[in-house]
């Protein structure tokens, strides 16, 4: 590791890792740090991605991915099934990974790329200078040390903290930081090739269940509801222990995960002068499905894009490094994000009996397509005593 960087990428997930291996590429100097000893583990994810958006960052290898799903299936809370077959759910099915191996894949990409790798090398600190910053504090095995650099990347995660070490408001509301448990279970009947989720507020007030294959009887069995409701008795765990004594009562647990989702909207500017936020720590988890990769892996890109042409330009500035945070919002992502984030705010605050009636006039449906805006279309179709709010939804998304 040397004293100073063109660019310091903190965080060796999927956002950090195409960040560093973008910039790399296009002629940066880089240096990606990771706090834990080892990249990819322990695994904080139920590990789903569609195929075609994998493909947009990565050739699929049978070495880091545990299922090819072929089918989805929503189950209301009364039990009635949604079922969606690949053609149909697009991006809803696809792989789900085995993220031990995937996330190391990428940081070696990035490695191969030309980047300097350090793990168990934790950002503390900024270093600020004349309000910019310009590299980190860091404490790397134990001993403390500052890298300098152009330009650095937050690519921390959920738990970030160095964006708002640096000034930017990261607060995330309780009631929109999803708190998640989950199991990988093994000896399980289940459909290897199908993607589960359960609804309901017994089993998950606001939130849902999953179950995503990783193989034959084996799955990631997880739960998530929001922060605001997570308290004695009906913390996270407790609810995925009362899902899986119903679901699963053979089945053994051999790996335990908790961790947090963010569903609230996007930070509302991820740039300051010598910093991009990208990923987790920019808030762009899709709030309706708490699916990330992909986004963080799209927001690194283009991160490392910007940047390169920005240190080349001499211009580190939050006004140069603004085309990053305009890039990725008025992208299919950035106004995805905003759709979803309405869709969510609507279906988070349907009862029971109403999710279980929507389930069933979807579940009778002939969808040629399985998107958000067919199913509305077809709910207010279907749906007169939902007519108003689901019309609402609809307005306000077209
Ligand atoms: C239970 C659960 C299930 C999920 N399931 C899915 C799913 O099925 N599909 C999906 O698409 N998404 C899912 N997600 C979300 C997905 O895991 C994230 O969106 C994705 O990992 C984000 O990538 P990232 O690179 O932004 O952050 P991360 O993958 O979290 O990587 C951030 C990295 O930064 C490191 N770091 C943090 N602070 C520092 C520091 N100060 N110094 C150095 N390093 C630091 C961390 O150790 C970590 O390795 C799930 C999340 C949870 C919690």
């Amino acid at each position: 590791m040397k004293t100073n960087y063109d660019l310091l990428v903190i965080g060796g997930g999927p956002a950090g890792a195409i960040a560093a291996k973008t910039a790399a590429e296009a002629g940066l100097s880089v240096c990606l740090i990771e706090k834990r000893p080892a990249i990819g583990t322990p695994v904080r994810c139920a590990e789903g991605i569609g195929k075609d958006l994998l493909k947009e960052f990565i050739e699929p290898d049978e070495r880091w991915i545990s299922a090819d799903i072929e089918r989805a299936k929503i189950i209301a809370p009364n039990g009635t099934a949604i079922h969606l077959e690949q053609d149909q759910a697009g991006n809803e099915v696809g792989y789900i990974l085995d993220r031990k191996v995937f996330d190391r894949e990428l940081v070696w990409q990035a490695a191969e790329a030309g980047s300097d790798v350090a793990v168990k090398t934790r950002a503390v600190a900024p270093i600020m200078e004349r309000g910019a910053v310009k590299g980190a504090r860091v404490i790397s095995c134990g001993a403390a040390r500052n890298i300098g650099a152009d330009a650095v990347i937050a690519a921390d995660g959920v738990e970030s903290k160095f964006a708002r070490w640096a000034g930017i408001d990261t607060t995330v509301p309780l009631r929109e930081m999803m708190s998640c448990a989950q199991y990988l279970m093994t000896d399980i009947p289940i459909d290897p090739a199908s993607t589960d989720f359960y609804l309901g507020n017994e089993i998950a007030p606001q939130g849902y269940a999953w179950v995503f294959p990783k193989g034959e009887r084996t799955a990631n069995v997880g739960i998530g509801i929001p922060g605001s409701k997570n308290r004695d008795g009906g913390r996270a765990r407790d609810y995925l222990d009362r899902f899986v004594a119903k679901a699963f009562p053979g089945g053994k647990v051999i790996e335990c995960i908790v961790g947090g989702v963010s569903v609230c909207r996007p930070l509302s500017c991820t740039v300051a002068d010598g910093l991009m936020v990208v990923g987790d720590a920019a808030r762009v988890v899709d709030p309706v499905t708490g699916g990330g990769i992909y986004n963080a892996m799209f927001t690194g890109r283009l991160a490392g894009t910007v940047v390169a042409a920005c240190v080349s330009a001499g211009d580190c500035s939050k006004d140069a490094l603004m085309q990053y945070d305009e890039g990725w919002r008025t992208s299919h992502m950035g106004r995805l994000l905003e759709r979803n984030y309405k869709v969510k705010e609507f279906f988070i605050n349907l009862s029971d009996p109403q999710l279980n009636a929507l389930a069933e006039s979807i579940a009778s449906i002939d969808l040629h397509e399985f998107t958000v805006m067919a199913l509305i279309k077809e709910l207010i179709k279907r749906n007169p005593k939902m007519l108003f709010e689901l019309k609402g939804l609809k307005d306000s998304l077209s």
